[in-house]
């Protein structure tokens, strides 16, 4: 086998590091197939060895492609075509990022030992107690088990639903402003130490474990348009949904006129498209005249979000409609997102970046909720993020990459505020929502808000109100990836299709 051991050694040190998964009859077949004997007195005994050693190089980078948690090979190159191809700097950047030192480290340390004792022994048992440790070691999970916690979540979730009703005529009025920020989680901000920033100190409600279930830009925002549904599995949010679910269409019906507004029309991921035609969001509101902040990773432009704001306050000021929704995604905290006039934004530490982008938005946004104030109008503010950046990674997943929904990605801050006359900027106590929620605890509260007496903290926020926001158990999920949080560990089902217990590692 000579120096194949290596290969063996070292994707099985990658397993148990928790780098990769580890198919166990393929590495056997592939073992026997480097060892199976081609006789001394064959002819053509060059000719079968190359080709014996073209078909195990393809094999080896195949097999090992299959077991990293990557897409498939052709998801992508389908990923990057459709996002119009990542700008090189973006590609160098994303290398440098995902390379762990120490790990190479080691592999060579490995390689050397291999190189060193392949002309003293034969190294072969090895690579085969290598490849047999794995099975004997596994924790067994029962995927059967799995598969029916799964459908009686769905099962039970399908059954779950938020009714608005039409405010009486004595209610107090306020406008809904859902603000849906891409790419931040509490783990993005704990790295670049916003996790305490004031901003957060300025919402009446905060949830430290709100899960967004999609790591993706569009199905959060497809969730959250249809908050007023229990959680849906990621097939079912590409089809029209149960008219019910519709959180915006739930509003109009009882009397809100709907605004929609993004800032990046994102022509590569199609994003306005969707949340038109799965989340009934409004066509956004022009743009195109106004100052370019950013650019996005795919080079499509990004405009301010506070001009945009101000914008649609501008336009609701005017408008005559008693009770006013609306909705605005922000796309300037993404990976590859740079300030319009930084040429050499990729040389920057991404942490920096990403933490200049924070504080903007956190000051943009603080601006905003003043001239809220300043208007005398009350309004109910939801600041909810799509999912993290990933900017620390893991080590099944290289930062910037949200194939698998881990808890690091879908765990975001969310807030709610309250605007409105006598009420202070910043509360006196915060309330903190610790269970595991999901996008029905929002639809839930913008009910009860709306069944409130007054327009005060009191009775927007009574015990009674807080105890019984809705949890949701910890299931994240996108095309292909699962993440289920059940009996204190940690399930990952991925392309393979074959369930495991996360390790520790890769959670951290
Ligand atoms: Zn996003």
């Amino acid at each position: 086998m000579g120096l194949w051991v290596f290969y063996f050694l070292g994707e099985t040190y990658l397993y148990y590091r928790g780098y990769i998964g580890f198919s166990f009859f393929i590495n056997l077949t592939f073992a026997l197939f480097l060892i199976v004997p081609i006789p001394r007195r064959l002819r053509s005994r060059r000719l079968f060895m190359g080709m014996r050693l073209v078909a195990a190089i393809i094999a080896a980078f195949l097999i090992l492609w299959s077991e990293t948690r990557f897409p498939s090979i052709l998801r992508t190159v389908k990923l990057l075509s459709e996002t119009g191809g990542v700008s090189n700097a973006y590609i160098v950047r994303f290398l440098k990022d995902s390379v762990n030192i120490t790990q190479v480290g080691i592999l060579a340390l490995i390689l050397s030992a291999c190189i060193f004792l392949n002309k003293r022994i034969v190294l072969t048992p090895l690579a085969f107690a290598a490849i047999l440790s794995v099975p004997l070691l596994a924790a067994s999970v029962n995927p059967s088990d799995m598969n029916a916690y799964l459908n009686h979540f769905y099962d039970k979730e399908s059954k779950r639903v938020v009714t608005f009703d039409r405010p009486g005529n004595n209610a107090p009025e306020f406008d809904i402003v859902i603000l849906q920020v891409c790419s931040l989680a509490w783990d993005d901000l704990r790295m670049v130490g916003l996790d305490k920033d004031p901003f957060l100190r300025q919402f009446d409600v905060v949830f430290t474990d709100f899960n967004t279930v999609s790591p993706y830009t569009n199905p959060s925002g497809i969730r959250l348009l249809r908050a007023d549904c229990g959680q849906e599995r990621h097939d079912d949010l590409y089809q029209n949904g149960p008219k019910k679910c519709y959180t915006l269409d739930a509003l109009r019906e009882i009397g809100y006129k709907t605004y929609a507004a993004v800032d990046n029309y994102a022509p590569s991921y199609r994003f306005v498209e969707d949340i038109k035609t799965y989340g009934h969001a409004d066509q956004p509101i022009e743009m195109r005249d106004l100052p370019l902040r950013q650019y996005d990773f795919d080079r499509s432009p990004i405009y301010d979000d506070l001009a945009i704001l101000n914008r649609w306050w501008n336009m609701r000021q005017t408008s005559q409609a008693e009770r006013v929704a609306f909705y605005m995604d922000i796309t300037t905290m993404h990976a590859g997102a740079h300030w319009a006039d930084d040429r050499a934004w990729w040389k920057r530490n991404p942490s920096v970046l990403y933490r200049e982008f924070g504080v903007r938005l956190f000051s943009n946004l603080s601006t905003f909720f003043k001239t809220l104030e300043a208007s005398g109008r009350n309004v109910v503010v939801i600041f909810v993020p799509e999912h993290g950046r990933a900017l620390r990674g893991s080590s099944i997943q290289p930062p910037d990459i949200r194939e698998i929904p881990l808890p690091s990605i879908t765990n975001v801050p969310v807030g709610i505020k309250f605007i409105g006359k006598g009420i202070s900027p910043i509360p006196m106590h915060q309330i903190t929502v610790p269970g595991p929620t999901s996008y029905l605890a929002l639809a839930y509260l913008i009910k009860s808000f709306l069944s409130a007496p007054r327009f005060d903290r009191e009775s927007l926020l009574t015990p009674a109100i807080i105890n019984k926001i809705p949890e949701t158990a910890y299931v994240a999920e996108d095309r292909v990836n699962t993440v289920v949080k059940k009996d204190n560990k940690v399930f990952y089902c991925g392309k393979d299709k074959k369930w495991t217990v996360l390790p520790a590692s890769a959670l951290k």
